[in-house]
């Protein structure tokens, strides 16, 4: 007997690894053309690592014309999570990150290279887990879950390395008579890697992101299907990015210390190695010590909290590429109207330390974003996220007219305002121009320099009864305040003001301040004369009388 009468045994159905070979041939794409994917476990909900690595794999295989595809990697179906993959595939839509292949929701796939999800490629890990017991470079194992657990307290008590490996490998010798015999008598098995490696041997790796790493062989022979007929994330790893002919391996950097083992699955299965790109975790300052971004800690940790709180996924996307490569802010700046997509991404570029995460920053990125859209979409855009996350602001939107005049307030111009950094922000903005909302609440107006109040209701009387004019252009209707700081006894001018202060209780700006805190409450507003012209005369004035009145309480 030999060792294919046990690989006929062991899997009488598999197909020879030939079928799947030509089945799945070699793309034919351009030179240099990167294939790459994002692999994620459907465990939970997603994290903005996952993000991160997904964003980055797309950026290389985009600028070579490859392809960047999404397998779901459910082997484990212990840890699996009801609608985890539906998670991560409407996640990536969300940020138009959609694969090229792959998912593309909880049970429809697109591609040539699938099945994209590895508990519906069982046939094939069982095929190729076959063609390596017929070479003698996988067997099965009989050992019990307890006699594992035994073995690892030997060794532990030992302080020996913990494994499956030299002489701790119990069934590695086994002849296959006694192997037949013992599967025939219906004992438990799963099939482990032969493994050739020799601890006291190193291998040389060299990884783009972390460069030359050297790490002794591996010699433990791992499990590469479970007893439940489904292959471990190692075996699947090799088999599928061999079979989906992955150019590029780009993950989280927790598998770096497997790419011997991974190095060694590929040669001795007689599969080209892919090249692999490992990524460290986003970091983040915690009072001054820089720790892993961390679901449990950081609500920003989890994807879904930039939905939540209205951060447009442009502004992630952006801010993610800006710490992924520092070279993204200058190509920024020199190409501000430039897709995302042309930016030339460097994988070996990025840090080995790991990119530190800063939510101020990306609020400031967010920002600039959003003051690029017109009003028509900042208006789109909040009453959808207001329809989701805030009955109050959807109300308030549902004028759509009146809206855009809202959001057209210092916007479309060439110095657009940047005060909106999340549409969770949006109300608070704008809440003051709507009279309803204005009216039913009791405001404070915080005046500045001028605080007389005799001096603030005649500053408001006159302005409306002598200088305001629906009709004016901005230069005139600021004219008319000066005119009426003048006429008050006040500088005209700050310049002016400023060289010789002692000559007028105050200046134009002073009278300014005045007009927009009794018409608005707060002492920060975009531009007033776009204001008042949303307003017009009888509400402005409407608005004065409440100032008067609160003064005169
Ligand atoms: N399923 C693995 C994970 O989520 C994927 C690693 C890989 O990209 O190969 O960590």
């Amino acid at each position: 007997m030999n060792y294919q009468d046990l690989a006929d045994l062991i899997f009488p159905d598999a197909k020879p690894i030939q079928y799947y070979e030509e089945k799945y041939p070699e793309r034919n794409l351009p030179e240099g053309a990167i294939v790459t994917r994002y692999a994620p476990s459907p465990t939970g909900r997603m994290h903005i690592g996952g993000l991160y690595q997904a964003l980055i794999a797309i950026a290389v295989s985009k600028k070579t014309n490859g392809v960047f595809f999404l397998r779901i990697e459910d082997t484990d179906q212990k840890r699996e999570v009801e609608n985890g993959i539906t998670e991560i595939v409407s996640s990536l839509q969300e940020f138009g990150m959609g694969p090229d292949e792959g998912q593309i929701s909880e049970t429809e796939e697109i591609g040539n290279y699938g099945p994209y999800k590895q508990s519906v490629r069982k046939d094939i890990y069982q095929a190729y887990a076959k063609y390596l017991i017929e070479q003698g470079k996988a067997y099965p194992c009989f050992c019990s879950p307890e006699e594992l657990e035994e073995m690892r307290q030997k060794q532990e008590a030992a302080k020996i390395r913990p494994g499956y490996y030299g002489v701790w490998a119990k069934y590695r010798n086994l002849s296959v008579e006694d192997a037949i015999q013992k599967i025939k008598n219906g004992e438990q098995y799963i099939i482990r890697f032969r493994s050739p490696g020799n601890e006291e041997r190193k291998i040389k790796h060299k990884d783009i992101i972390k460069g030359n790493v050297d790490f002794p062989e591996n010699d433990q022979d791992i499990v590469i299907i479970k007893a439940d007929g489904l292959p471990t994330y190692h075996f699947a790893h090799a088999v599928d990015d061999h079979l989906m002919r992955t150019t590029h391996v780009i993950r989280g950097d927790e598998w770096l210390s497997s790419v011997p083992l991974h190095l060694q699955l590929f040669q001795e299965m007689g599969f080209k190695t892919p090249k692999y790109a490992h990524i460290s975790p986003i970091m983040k300052n915690d009072n001054g010590n820089k720790r892993k971004l961390s679901k449990r800690k950081d609500p920003e940790a989890s994807v879904c909290y930039y939905s939540e709180e209205g951060i447009p996924p442009e502004a992630v996307k952006e801010y993610l590429l800006n710490i992924a490569n520092s070279t993204f802010e200058n190509w920024r700046r020199a190409n501000p109207d430039k897709e995302i997509d042309e930016f030339d991404f460097q994988l070996n570029k990025m840090s080995v330390s790991g990119a530190l995460f800063d939510m101020v920053k990306l609020l400031d990125v967010s920002k600039i974003v959003i003051s690029r859209y017109s009003a028509e979409e900042i208006y789109e855009k909040s009453f959808a996220w207001a329809q989701k996350y805030d009955p109050e602001l959807c109300e308030m939107l549902k004028d759509k007219e009146y809206a855009l005049k809202v959001f057209g307030i210092e916007r479309g111009n060439a110095k657009p305002r940047k005060d909106i950094a999340k549409f969770r922000d949006v109300k608070e903005n704008i809440i003051y121009l709507y009279d309803d909302k204005y009216f039913a609440q009791t405001h404070t107006y915080e005046y500045d320099k001028i605080q007389d109040k005799e001096e603030i209701k005649k500053i408001l009387q006159m302005y409306l009864e002598k200088y305001f004019h629906e009709t004016d252009d901005k230069q005139t209707w600021f004219e008319n305040i000066k005119n009426l700081a003048e006429e008050l006894g006040y500088a005209k001018d700050v310049k002016a003001y400023k060289q010789e202060p002692e000559k007028w209780p105050g200046h134009v700006g002073d009278i300014s301040t005045v007009l927009r805190v009794a018409l608005t409450a707060r002492r920060n507003t975009p531009d007033m004369y776009e204001i008042m012209q949303i307003f017009g005369k009888e509400r402005i004035e409407k608005r004065f009388q409440k100032a008067i009145e609160v003064l005169e309480k």
